[in-house]
């Protein structure tokens, strides 16, 4: 497993992230010590970098494959929130904190931000991170981004040091523009001094055909410090670490996670409230016939609209 220092921070990454979202209830739902296994297996494979989010509730399995793993400590954290005022930012770095039973966390980002209109927006939250990471409870800040605009925001402001784009070779899931618009800002972010860990390499599942090429061509931007990607399965890290690694992946290996793919199952219950519509940033959700209908093409599988159905009726299986 090759490490990588992160962008101009002390942060020293593996280059295969743990995301953690596809474990969590929004996606597969694993219990809490199935969960840990398959973490457990990434770090026990060298990779030392786990993403989550407040939003996840995945806190405990990381928590419990921590508390089981000798060198607990050298394992980074990132987090990220959608708060955007000072009550709300300490709520999310206090839970984290305590759910995940550390003294502090590596790196807080806020969720999903889409511009400079936004980062202001979320400015009260910025400014508690800082003192938080003054205080030693944080080491790094950034945002997470499904749009250039997002990216190219970030960059230009110093407080920031990390950026987690959504990036992968067909562009798939980038709401704003092409592949190369975001290549494009990610240059320039990592010009900037950000460190960059790129989400979403095999388009939520999309790509899962193509996985190779997917690798390969985040490995080939050199400023793409770590490349986060959702494992839900100890074939599935098993996988990756070789992908991340440039070795060659077994036939068998890539059966046993093909079996494994997501769909987007939405319940004959639906009551055609539009709020999951509402919360989609890919756009892939309409109502037709008073019923929520996705357009497969288009969703990344990110499960985000599911925490918002009151009636429970869609989620990524
Ligand atoms: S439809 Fe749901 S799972 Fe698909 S991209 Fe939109 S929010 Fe994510
Ligand atoms: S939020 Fe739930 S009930 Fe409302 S439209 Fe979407 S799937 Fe249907």
């Amino acid at each position: 497993m090759e490490y990588r220092q992160l962008g101009a921070t002390d942060i020293r990454v593996s280059r295969l992230c743990f995301g953690a979202l596809t474990i969590s209830p929004l996606q597969r739902n694993l219990p809490a010590g199935e969960g840990a296994q398959v973490i457990q297996r990434a770090m026990d494979l060298g990779v030392n970098f786990i993403d989550t989010s407040q939003f996840y509730r995945v806190y405990p399995p990381i928590a419990l494959a921590l508390k089981q793993y000798a060198k607990k400590d050298e394992v980074v954290i990132a987090s990220k929130s959608y708060a955007y005022d000072t009550a709300g930012m300490k709520a999310a770095l206090e839970e984290a904190l305590r759910e995940l039973d550390r003294d502090h966390i590596d790196i807080f980002l806020l969720h999903e931000q889409e511009s400079s209109l936004t980062i202001r927006g979320h400015w009260e939250a910025v400014e508690y991170l800082l003192k938080a990471k003054e205080r030693g409870l944080v080491r790094a800040i950034g945002i997470s981004t499904h749009r250039v605009a997002g990216v190219r925001a970030a960059a230009l402001v110093p407080e920031l040091d990390v950026v987690s784009p959504l990036i992968n070779y067909t562009g798939i899931g980038i709401i704003d523009g092409t592949r190369d618009d975001m290549v494009e800002a990610i240059k320039f972010a990592a010009a900037c001094g950000k460190g960059i860990y790129g989400m979403k390499p095999f388009g939520g599942g999309h790509l899962m055909d193509t996985i190779e090429t997917a690798m390969e061509f985040l490995l080939n931007l050199q400023e793409i410090d770590s490349i986060a990607v959702g494992m839900k399965s100890i074939p599935e890290v098993e996988m990756n670490v070789r992908l991340i690694n440039q070795e060659v992946v077994p036939e068998e290996l890539k059966e046993a996670t093909k079996t494994m793919g997501r769909t987007l199952h939405i319940d004959d219950w639906c009551i055609g409230c539009g709020a999951c519509v509402a919360r989609c940033s890919s756009q892939a959700l309409t109502l037709e016939n008073g019923k929520a209908v996705v357009d497969p093409s288009r969703c990344v599988f990110c499960g985000y609209c599911g925490a918002h159905c009151p009636e429970f009726a869609i989620k990524v299986i």
